[in-house]
């Protein structure tokens, strides 16, 4: 089912873009929770984790390939950051349309909450 990250994509509803490509959009968090905190989706409608399969797995690829490099461009490489994904209602999802955050600018802890 679309959800308002398929609007996004579609430009229906705005965001701060940071980084796009044929395969995925990036684009700043409404609530963000660390100085940068980015949210990386594929351009096709995967719900959940649970719903990958070999055949759309290289998105996460193509995904995780933009946060290397959104990172880069917000001077977090050598410092590092952190990529999450959420996975239904006890890992905290709540748009079902996959996405990795990248989080950073502070140090992250660990375990988190
Ligand atoms: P989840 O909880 O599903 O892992 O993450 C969803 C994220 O989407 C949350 O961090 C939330 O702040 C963000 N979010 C929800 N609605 C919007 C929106 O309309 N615009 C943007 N840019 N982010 C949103």
């Amino acid at each position: 089912m679309p959800t308002l990250f398929t609007k996004i994509i579609s430009r229906e509803i705005p965001a701060k873009i940071v980084y796009e490509n044929d395969h995925v959009l990036a684009f700043e968090d409404i609530h963000p929770q660390a100085p940068h905190h980015v949210l990386i989706i594929p351009k096709i409608e995967i719900s959940t984790l649970n719903d990958l399969t070999r055949e759309n797995a290289s998105y996460i690829g193509e995904m995780m390939l933009a946060a290397k490099e959104i990172a880069s461009k917000l001077g977090m490489s050598s410092k590092g950051y952190r990529v999450v994904m959420n996975c239904n209602e006890d890992g905290g999802q709540t748009v079902f349309h996959i996405h990795m955050h990248l989080l950073g600018g502070r140090a992250m802890h660990w375990p988190p909450g």
